[in-house]
């Protein structure tokens, strides 16, 4: 995960958007973002909705796995 230079457009299909954060792609896809490439640049808004995604994942993991 790094910050990305000016000028850089948003991974995401279809986003006009200006790249604020890169993650590798694998990361992005499991978040269920449709990328292309090697890395993966987001912007604000759908590196939001990658984070908002991640954290939904880790809720199912830890409920799939609760011990009882
Ligand atoms: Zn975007």
């Amino acid at each position: 995960m790094g910050r990305v230079k000016r000028g850089v457009q948003c991974s995401v299909r279809g986003c006009p958007n200006q790249a604020v954060r890169s993650i590798s792609v694998e990361r992005a896809k499991a978040a269920g973002l449709e990328v292309e490439g090697r890395r993966a640049y987001l912007c604000e808004e759908h590196y939001r909705e990658y984070k908002r995604r991640r954290k939904r994942e880790k809720l199912v993991e830890r409920w799939r796995y609760k011990p009882f």
